[in-house]
């Protein structure tokens, strides 16, 4: 566990959610949805690993490669800026949130984040943006990892089936994705899921003291209800 203000108790700074869980379950949705209803700022990790990811296509780096990626990321600057419908993400001060969602960069930052010096960069530059608490956090990790003193912790599932579903209703808006098909999307994200559940370091699993809520039979406003009692909760007790 890395130490510093960031793992410092919950009373000597603003409130910090944790929403952990695999891809497709839904964690932005309901980050947003919280970030809004209790006033806290959204913050998406995994927007800093998929720019990450586009700055080592850009730079021809192979995501193989963990020396090169690591002198990468000492040359590389990531700022998350929260709008009402997700993160603006600079790289090097270039917008580059546009850019982020294709499928190359969805599976290049799968592959970039299993590397521990990227991941323990990444962790650093994520506790420093939310050092200071009022903010909801989505990720992989951050319960376990991140913010292992988070004051609510929410571990987002769904089954593989649902999620693939749900995640190609969500890229079938763009012309340019259309040609993924439901199958080819729920490969991908089974093949995300089983390298993000079994890389050797911060794999993707609940916190002990994380509530899971499996969104599999729920629909989005119930799911909403929940994540939000679950808060009020956290915070009555
Ligand atoms: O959440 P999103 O799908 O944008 O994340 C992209 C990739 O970044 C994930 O597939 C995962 O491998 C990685 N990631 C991670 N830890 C985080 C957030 C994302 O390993 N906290």
């Amino acid at each position: 566990m890395i130490d510093g203000p960031a793992n410092s108790a919950p009373s000597r700074r603003g409130l910090i959610i944790a929403i952990d869980g695999p891809a497709g379950a839904g964690k932005s949705t309901v980050a947003r949805h919280l970030a809004e209803r209790f006033g806290l700022l959204n913050l998406e990790t995994g927007a800093m690993y998929r720019a990450f990811a586009l700055k080592a296509q850009r730079s021809a780096v192979a995501v193989d490669d963990a020396v090169a990626l690591s002198q990468l990321a000492a040359e590389t600057t990531l700022a998350l800026e929260p709008q009402p419908d997700g993160n603006r993400v600079l790289l090097d001060g270039q917008d580059v949130t546009a850019l982020l969602r294709s499928p190359a960069v969805t599976d290049a930052a799968s592959r970039v984040s299993v590397h521990p010096q990227i991941r323990a960069w990444m962790v650093r530059r994520q506790q420093e943006l939310g050092s200071r608490g009022g903010v909801v956090m989505e990720g992989r990790d951050i319960g376990t990892v991140v913010f292992p003193h988070a004051d609510v912790k929410i571990f987002l599932d769904a089954s593989p089936e649902v999620r693939g579903q749900r995640r190609f209703e969500q890229t079938g808006t763009t012309a340019s994705q259309h040609t993924h098909l439901p199958d080819e999307v729920a490969k991908e994200l089974r093949a995300r899921d089983e390298r993000d559940r079994n890389r050797a370091i911060s794999p993707l699993r609940p916190a002990e003291d994380a509530v899971i809520l499996d969104s599999t039979y729920l629909t989005l406003a119930e799911v909403l209800d929940h994540a939000e009692a679950i808060v009020r909760e956290a915070l009555a007790r």
